[in-house]
């Protein structure tokens, strides 16, 4: 598409994400926990028996971990404290030990540049990571 390709260079400042069609309705999801400030949905194509991604709606420009700041302290916690909600939740397959991962950057793997907190269950893991 048009915008793919006008982004290429320039992921960093991605104004708009799948991630944001889905916090809209846009795009559908399986969502498991959402609040006013974030989102969980299961990964539609998960690496894992359970896989879930934790979102915040409102990033605020954030697209990567690495460029997160003081300001975003608040909104971080938060996603991680219900990154280990849903890491407990048996009813979502988990309560065995979980992969909690954030892809930063293209080098990591990272595909969508919205940032968002992996969870995943229901396996055993290795490390290190691949
Ligand atoms: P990677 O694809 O390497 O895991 P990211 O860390 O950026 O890269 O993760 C993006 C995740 O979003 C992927 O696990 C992918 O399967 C998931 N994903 C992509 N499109 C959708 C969608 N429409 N609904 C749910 N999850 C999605």
């Amino acid at each position: 598409r048009w915008d793919s390709i006008w982004l290429a260079g320039v992921r960093d400042k991605e104004p708009e994400t799948l991630f944001d069609k889905i916090i809209s309705g846009e795009i559908p999801a399986t969502i498991v926990k959402e609040d006013d400030k974030m989102m969980a949905f299961k990964d539609i194509n998960p690496a894992a028996p359970a896989h879930v991604l934790v979102i915040p709606k409102d990033r605020n420009g954030l697209t990567r971990l690495s460029k997160a700041t003081k300001e975003q302290s608040e909104m971080l916690g938060h996603l991680m404290l219900t990154a280990g909600e849903i890491a407990a939740d048996e009813s979502l397959g988990f309560g065995n030990g979980a992969r909690i991962v954030v892809n930063d950057g293209k080098s990591a793997g990272q595909e969508v540049f919205h940032l968002h907190i992996h969870v995943l269950g229901g396996r055993e893991f290795t490390w290190p990571p691949g």
